[in-house]
């Protein structure tokens, strides 16, 4: 018999774009604990443990997956989010950052780099 409840945990990725169902993701899990703009939450189903982002009309709303509770707030997010940033715009130009003194290459369609596209407060 096929369980209509089953998630699908699994087959997301580890880092997730919650931003246009933030409340529809969150409606499916339990919540743990709560950090500094972040939740620690858990799927029922699978256990599998997620930093989310509280809503932020301003920004793009990120879950990702957790190896485990401990230290959960410090989990990094930075690099995982900055890698997807890069792949989602198509990867990096043969030119480098516009910004002073950087030298890494910059993000096609953009002048910077991803650190500083990111320090500028980009997060997609
Ligand atoms: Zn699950
Ligand atoms: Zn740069």
């Amino acid at each position: 018999m096929p369980n209509q409840n089953m998630c699908n945990c699994n087959e997301q990725p580890n880092l997730i774009d919650i931003s246009n169902n933030h409340s529809d993701f969150k409606s499916k899990l339990n919540q743990l604990e709560i950090g500094d703009w972040v939740l620690l939450m858990q799927c029922p189903d699978c256990k599998q443990l997620f930093k989310v982002d509280e809503w932020d009309k301003y920004q793009i709303c990120y879950a990702i997956k957790l190896p485990s509770s401990k230290n959960w707030e410090s989990f990094d997010s930075k690099s995982m989010i900055k890698e997807k940033m890069v792949k989602d715009r198509g990867g990096l130009s043969k030119e480098k950052c516009m910004w002073a003194g950087c030298h890494i290459k910059k993000v096609k369609g953009s002048a910077y780099c991803v650190n500083h596209l990111y320090e500028g407060g980009a997060r997609a």
